[in-house]
C-alpha cells in the first residue's frame, strides 16, 4: 500500500468568504471559541478589505488551516509528544498530552494553532480524523456550498485531488518555510495568486 497523505485542495475562484466553514468547524468540533479554520483576504488583510476600485474590486478570500505539512515543525516542538503525524498524513494534537508550554503556537509558520486560555491547552484542525475514520469527509468541506473546499489524497497522483492541483497548477502557502505543507490552493482565475 502506498502512503496515504490526506489533506485539503482549496479553490480560490469559489471561495465567496461565507464563513460556512468557520461555523461548521467550530460545530463539529464543539469549539466554544475560535474555529480551527479562519477566512481571510489576500495578502493576509483583515477580512473585507477591498483592493482595487468599483467597477473592479478585487475581493479574494483565503480559507486558512492547518496545513498537515510532510515536515511538520509543529510536532518536532512539542516536547511532550503530544502533536503526531498519522500514517494517512493527518498531523493530530492530543489534548490529554498537552502540557500548555505553547512552545507549537511559534513553530508553526502559518499560525493554525489555537491557544485556548481557560483551559491551559493549545489545539488545532485535525481534518475531522474521527470522521475520515469513517470514511467520511471533514465536516467543513461537506458545509462549503461553493465547493471550495476539496479533501483527498493528495499523495496519489491519481486522485480527484491530484487531478485538480495538476490542472489548475495548485499552490501551497509559504513554501520558503520549508515544511512541505501539503494543502494546495486553485488560483482564481481572474485575479493573481495570494
Ligand atoms: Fe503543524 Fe502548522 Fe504545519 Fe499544521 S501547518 S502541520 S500546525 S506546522
Amino acid at each position: 500500500d502506498m502512503q496515504k497523505q490526506y489533506g485539503l485542495v482549496i479553490d480560490l475562484e469559489r471561495c465567496i468568504g461565507c464563513q460556512a466553514c468557520v461555523v461548521a468547524c467550530k460545530m463539529e468540533n464543539n469549539l466554544e471559541q475560535e474555529s480551527w479554520i479562519r477566512v481571510e483576504m489576500r495578502n493576509g488583510q483583515p477580512l473585507d478589505t477591498a483592493a482595487g476600485e468599483f467597477p473592479n474590486p478585487d475581493l479574494q478570500y483565503v480559507p486558512v488551516t492547518c496545513m498537515h505539512c510532510q515536515e511538520p515543525p509543529c510536532v518536532d516542538a512539542c516536547p511532550s509528544g503530544a502533536i503526531f503525524k498519522r500514517i494517512d498524513g493527518v498531523v493530530v494534537m492530543v489534548p490529554s498530552l498537552c502540557t500548555g508550554c505553547e512552545a507549537c503556537l511559534s513553530a508553526c509558520p502559518y499560525g493554525v494553532i489555537h491557544w485556548d486560555e481557560a483551559k491551559g491547552i493549545a489545539s488545532k484542525c485535525h481534518l475531522c480524523a474521527h470522521r475520515i475514520d469513517q470514511g467520511l469527509e471533514p465536516f467543513c468541506v461537506i458545509c462549503c456550498e461553493g465547493q471550495a473546499l476539496q479533501f483527498g489524497d493528495l499523495a496519489d497522483p491519481e486522485s480527484e485531488v491530484s487531478q485538480l492541483v495538476k490542472k489548475r497548477a495548485g499552490y501551497p502557502l509559504k513554501p520558503e518555510e520549508q515544511t512541505r505543507p501539503t494543502t494546495r490552493y486553485l488560483p482564481s482565475l481572474e485575479k493573481r495568486p495570494v
